[in-house]
């Protein structure tokens, strides 16, 4: 017991100088250390990988489904699949087999993801996200709300430092949640944008004052984060995270930096901003996740930003990749529209607009939904079109039709996740 707590302070202190201490040698020696180490131990305890070579160039690619298909030879703990799926339907807030946490995401497309940690991974995890959750200097008696799908035992921990964490389902309505941070007089709210927005309508409901808003599970716009800032009056922090790790964190100077102690990233640029990206997690055993494809595209920002920080930050989440819009260029070839130029075309057009959400229907068709309070649809609609049609001239792409629909935006029913930009073919 002591070891273990002792283990974790002096890990969440190392977190903390390797974030704004280290420098580019020290951070690039340390990654070669590293990879050499979990690659060396993937061969010797995974099957998958026992006989793969030890160069980091050569290892297979891996993604969410290669990772369910081959689970029981990948990891190196003789886990089976189906026993842990099992288990994580009804035992979510126990650990399988007395030690290890299982986490069960439910992708957009239906398809489930299993993660699985041990008992040292779990402290690391809980180090990770008391060090790196972003919180500004001075936030004092953190008292969370945390809104989860589900309620997951890698979460749970972190009560133990002196933090008070209240969960709830966030399919929960926000006036109940309301209610929860008013009675428990909690000062920090957790969860994806499409719930913060919602809380954020009724804020004036909301008794004292509340310090920190934490986004994540979902994409958070610019124009999603200023009304979050302006409503609640409070920092936004971003916690970037999927079931492949703990990707990037917010640093005291509000800048979304990739963790890159822990995580290794490979790069795969689309053009000269937007990329795609291969992470090698440095430290997970139990699962480890080298080489593994995120289905998110991300801008990395190669500035060095004000914090001291030699980690590379996020300029932007663009999005998942299966929602890049699929235009035809004049020659019939398929270039590709980023979600987030899509999402400027709407919100670019008023101030007024809000809850929008467009849909790609297929190469020629999108559909665009928003709720609306000014007094002039037509003109602000006339807009949109028009900046969609000058992103689609930059790119030679033949102009898809565009209609626009009364319908509400709506969550994806597999992963209940708001996207606002997706494609539907
Ligand atoms: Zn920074």
């Amino acid at each position: 017991m002591v070891y273990h707590l002792l283990r974790k302070i002096l890990m969440m202190r190392r977190l903390r100088y390797n974030f704004y201490k280290m420098d580019a040698e020290q951070l690039h020696e340390h990654q070669q250390k590293q990879l050499g180490k979990i690659i060396k131990f993937a061969i010797d305890n995974s099957p998958y990988y026992h006989n793969v070579s030890d160069k980091y160039d050569e290892l297979p690619l891996m993604n969410k489904q290669i990772m369910m298909d081959n689970f029981d030879k990948i990891n190196t703990m003789g886990l089976l699949k189906s026993d842990l799926l099992e288990f994580s339907k009804t035992n979510s807030m126990n650990l399988y087999a007395g030690k290890y946490s299982v986490g069960m995401s439910s992708g957009t497309s239906g398809n489930k993801g299993l993660t699985v940690l041990g008992p040292e991974e779990r402290d690391n995890y809980t180090a990770v996200l008391f060090t790196r959750k972003g919180f500004p200097d001075g936030v004092k008696g953190k008292r969370i709300l945390f809104a989860l799908r589900r309620n997951n035992p890698s979460f749970m921990e972190v009560g133990k430092f002196g933090i008070k964490i209240v969960y709830v389902d966030y399919t929960v309505q926000a006036s109940k949640i309301i209610e929860k941070v008013n009675n428990l007089k909690l000062t920090v709210i957790a969860g994806p944008p499409s719930l913060l927005i919602e809380i954020a309508k009724l804020v004036d409901q909301i008794d004292h004052r509340i310090e920190v808003i934490i986004s994540y599970a979902e994409v958070l716009s610019d124009d999603i984060k200023n009304i979050l800032e302006e409503s609640f009056k409070a920092a936004v922090v971003q916690i970037y995270q999927g079931s492949e790790g703990f990707i990037a964190s917010t640093c005291r100077d509000g800048f979304l930096h990739i963790n890159e102690d822990l995580i290794y990233l490979e790069l795969e640029k689309y053009d000269d901003k937007v990329s795609r990206v291969i992470i090698t997690d440095l430290y997970r055993t139990t699962q480890p996740i080298l080489r593994y494809e995120l289905n998110d595209i991300l801008e990395i920002d190669d500035e060095r930003c004000i914090c001291g920080s030699v980690f590379r930050r996020i300029r932007r989440i663009h999005g998942r990749s299966d929602d890049i819009f699929i235009l035809k260029d004049r020659d019939g070839n398929e270039v590709n529209l980023f979600p987030d130029y899509v999402r400027r075309s709407i919100i670019l057009a008023s101030d007024n607009i809000s809850n929008y959400q467009a849909i790609q229907l297929d190469h020629n068709h999108i559909e665009i939904r928003f709720e609306y309070t000014g007094d002039d649809l037509v003109a602000v609609r006339d807009e949109i079109v028009m900046n969609i049609r000058s992103y689609c001239d930059k790119l030679n792409a033949d102009i898809p039709n565009i209609s626009f629909s009364n319908k509400l935006a709506e969550k994806n029913i597999n992963s209940n996740k708001m996207i606002r930009i997706k494609r539907d073919f």
